[in-house]
């Protein structure tokens, strides 16, 4: 399942391939994935040019200049591949461990600069559908949606209003989407561990009596960010066993720090503990029971 850096790597794959351009032509070949297709969708997008293309949690949102937005989900197996010509590419190609079947082909998207971009999902979790633009974020599932934990909004002062006075372990805090959104098991394991924080202290914690971030807050988002960034920067993560298009093998699963380490020595220099693993509502928890306090 893409999380969230890998969602991020295939916005900025797309993003100039698609921004600036009109989609001249859509073709459906199926009436649903997941969900249906919306109705009339391929004529709701022709003719439309694509204005911006951004992410919010795991959805990649393109705003179009017909005042709609095409909001795509990758489920657990969708993909985009670019063809230019003679030339392919799959932005985010680093997660997928087989090359796409065109079966699974399911929209193409022919754009004014000749370009195709074509949606291949083998499993059909993902979907795609059309919000009025100017209700949008007031839309499920993006009203009442958590912080982007990307973009400007998280700061230690942005975690010491979500989490002041909240008794919830950090570790089930930062997996609520209602907190920040998006922030999936593994990262939010790696960002405790960077800021050396248990995920079993209180939420509340990270803050002072009178609501300000404590030092503490202001790791921890340091953290968090840091180790999404690494992760796009290294193309994403998934834990299967993967090559990349190149054939060298990938990328940020081999610099997980504490996750799926258990028994392992923690690498925190002069630290003498062993990653352990915990299960905290109903997920693994890794971390370091000495240096995370
Ligand atoms: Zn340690």
């Amino acid at each position: 399942m893409p999380e969230l850096p890998e969602v991020e790597t295939v916005r900025r794959g797309l993003e100039p391939v698609l921004v600036g351009r009109k989609l001249v032509r859509v073709e459906q070949r199926r009436p649903d994935l997941r969900f249906p297709f919306p109705e009339r969708f391929t004529e709701r997008l022709s003719g439309a040019s694509v204005e911006a293309l951004r992410r919010r949690a795991k959805y990649l949102l393109a705003d179009l200049s017909s005042g709609e937005v095409l909001v795509m989900h990758l489920g657990m197996s969708g993909r985009f591949r670019v063809e230019m010509g003679r030339e392919a590419e799959e932005p985010g190609a680093f997660y997928y461990d087989a090359p796409p079947a065109p079966a699974h082909d399911h929209v193409v998207f022919e754009l004014s600069d000749g370009a195709r971009v074509t949606y291949n999902d083998a499993r059909r979790f993902g979907f795609m559908s059309l919000y009025d633009g100017a209700t949008i974020e007031s839309s499920p599932p993006f009203a009442g949606m958590g912080i982007e934990p990307l973009g400007p909004d998280l700061s230690g002062a942005s975690l010491a209003e979500l989490f002041r006075g909240k008794r919830t372990p950090l570790k089930a805090a930062l997996l609520d989407q209602r907190l920040v959104a998006g922030l999936g098991n593994i990262y939010v394991c790696e960002a405790l561990f960077r800021a050396r924080l248990s995920p079993e202290a209180p939420a509340g914690s990270l803050v002072t009596e009178t609501g300000r971030p404590k030092a503490k807050a202001q790791a921890l988002s340091e953290a968090i960010r840091a180790v999404l960034e690494e992760a796009v920067a290294h193309g994403g993560s998934t834990l299967r066993d993967h090559a990349q298009v190149d054939g060298t093998s990938g990328a940020m699963q081999e610099r997980f720090r504490v996750y799926d380490r258990e028994g392992e020595p923690c690498i925190t220099p002069g630290c003498r503990g062993v990653v352990g693993r915990i299960v905290q509502s109903g997920r693994s928890t890794f971390h370091c029971p000495v240096c995370q306090r």
